[in-house]
């Protein structure tokens, strides 16, 4: 089986939307780029380059359906080796042409636009697995390649698995979701992709390769690899990646519990993890979300827990579950609303629908404390429902650390379907500068797992401390700033980016 990216919602035309300074190909360099591997030029099909400039941000899908795509790349390369995608970045570099790696185009924050045109460089074509170590629980796989095929090729060919299921599995690539830092629904478990990588080979901005691993640790100074992942396609192309893989499960179990209120479903879920208790998946939902699609009562708060693994494993931990729950107030619900959230939790035609009837929904991911997890539940709902245009804000808790959670804001607006897109850019500003804004002052972080991409670029320089370290990276490794240039906060030689 080969996946393909799956465009997010029909596109009517290919205007592009942002209107930042752009870099078109020269005919030497599209000589050059063509001889290197097959290329898609605005020129050959605007409707193939104009899907492909885009992503899931679902701002941008408004934009599709009225006929404009995010910004328009010159062209599309596709290379399907290591070299090839070497002498790609090589030539770009030397031609001073903007390079946007490209996988699922899954990403929600706008990372894969190419906001200055020039190459977009699929990486599709690096795809399946190169190798697997069973001893070691370790598979080498192609950067392109996408959730399903790596799993069922791991899973019937032996027996393990990677355990990362993001909700956007079908649709994302390996190498998209170590460029964006991701993080799977059973993490509690298997840990965030971080956790998962035992190497990496990449290509730099001036072309050279770089390998490391597997290995299961190391001192031998810091971990670059965890440098490039998260790195948004700024610092180099991922080209393949090993990963740690588990033995399949052999048992499941499954609970689901009902708390009084948010506050002590918090404490409940805190006990369970600061209690050593790892279930793989542990989903608080708020009372509105409980209602919407959990059957609450629009005052309780309705918990998922799933756990995988040895059968005295999995025993154990519902055990230990259960006992923090009921300190807390919880009961455990005989209605198993776990099944229900198996069977629909990779369905997104609810952002699509809401889409064409003049809704404009987003989603806001962040890391907080435990000791800071309420506050800043409290605070984004406070600021995002006293925005103009904003009327909804309900969260879920999806993923537990022993000393914090995420919290998983959904926001919405209906500017309608006359409102011009200039009202949802402003729409959509507001909310979330109030939003993210309310998150960080309260003691969260930018994100968890759906990464800065273009729109969170601009809260970077005042939230990420750490910024001007990143920018002195990438200037010694990207000189010309040729890769995903306008993305992360980082500079951009390049101009406006027209967001
Ligand atoms: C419905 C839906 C649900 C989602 N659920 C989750 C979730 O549960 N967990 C989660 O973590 N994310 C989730 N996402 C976000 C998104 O799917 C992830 O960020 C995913 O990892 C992106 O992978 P991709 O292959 O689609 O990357 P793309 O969207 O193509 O690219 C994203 C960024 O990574 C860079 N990039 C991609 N491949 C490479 C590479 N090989 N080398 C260097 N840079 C590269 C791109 O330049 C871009 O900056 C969801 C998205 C949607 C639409």
């Amino acid at each position: 089986m080969t996946s393909k990216p799956t465009p997010p919602i029909e596109l009517t035309g290919t205007a592009a939307h942002l209107a930042g300074d752009r870099v078109d190909l020269a005919n030497d360099a599209l000589t050059a780029l063509s001889a290197i591997c097959p290329v898609t030029t605005l020129h050959d099909d605007p409707h193939v380059v104009a899907d492909a400039s885009r992503d899931w941000w679902p701002l941008a899908l408004h934009w599709s359906i009225r006929g404009e795509t995010a910004a328009l790349a010159a062209a599309i390369a596709h290379p399907t080796t290591v070299d090839e995608v070497a002498a790609v970045v090589g030539l770009c570099n030397q031609h001073r042409i903007p390079v946007t790696v490209i996988g699922g185009r899954s990403g929600v924050c706008g990372a894969s636009i190419p906001v200055h045109g020039g190459v977009l460089l699929d990486t599709t074509g690096l795809a399946g697995i190169v190798n697997v170590d069973v001893d070691s629980g370790l598979v080498t796989v192609g950067a392109g390649t996408f959730g399903p095929d790596l799993e069922e090729a791991l899973r019937d060919g032996y027996g393990l698995t990677v355990g990362h299921h993001p909700q956007s599995f079908d649709i994302s690539t390996v190498g998209g979701w170590l460029a964006c830092r991701g993080a799977g629904q059973y993490s509690t478990r298997y840990g965030k992709i971080e956790d998962m990588v035992a190497g990496i080979e990449a290509v730099l901005a001036d072309g050279t390769v770089v390998r490391s691993g597997p290995q299961p640790a190391g001192a031998v100074g810091p971990d670059l690899d965890q440098l490039l992942i998260g790195s948004e396609g700024t610092l180099a192309v991922i080209t393949s990646v090993t990963l740690r893989a588990h033995t399949v499960p052999a048992s499941e179990g499954r609970a689901t519990y009902r708390l009084p209120n948010v506050t002590a479903a918090f404490e409940a879920c805190r006990r369970v993890i600061r209690s050593g208790a790892t279930p793989a998946v542990l989903r608080l939902y708020d009372p509105i979300e409980s209602a919407r699609s959990h059957g609450g009562d629009g005052e309780e708060c309705i918990i998922l827990v799933l756990d995988e693994g040895h059968p005295a494993m999995v025993a154990t931990t519902l055990e230990m579950v259960d006992e923090a729950f009921r300190s807390c107030g919880g009961t455990l619900s005989d209605d198993d609303r776990v099944a229900h959230w198996l069977e629909h939790r990779n369905d997104t035609s609810a952002l699509q629908a809401l889409t064409r009837r003049g809704y404009l929904v987003d989603t806001m991911e962040v890391t907080a404390p435990w000791s800071r997890l309420g506050a800043v539940y409290e605070a984004v709902r406070t600021a995002a429902l006293a925005t103009p245009g904003v009327i909804a804000a309900s969260a879920h808790l999806s993923h537990s650390y022993p000393d914090g959670a995420c919290l998983y804001f959904s926001l919405a607006g209906r500017p309608g379907l006359d409102a011009p897109l200039a009202d949802i850019d402003a729409l959509h500003r507001a909310m979330w500068d109030s939003a993210q804004v309310a998150a960080v002052n309260a003691g969260a972080n930018l994100s968890h797992h759906h990464g800065v991409g273009l729109n969170r670029s601009r809260f970077m320089a005042a939230s990420s401390p750490t910024l001007g370290m990143l920018q002195a990276i990438k200037s010694a490794l990207d000189p010309n700033g040729i890769l995903n240039p306008g993305k992360l906060g980082l500079a951009d030689p390049f101009g406006a980016s027209g967001w």
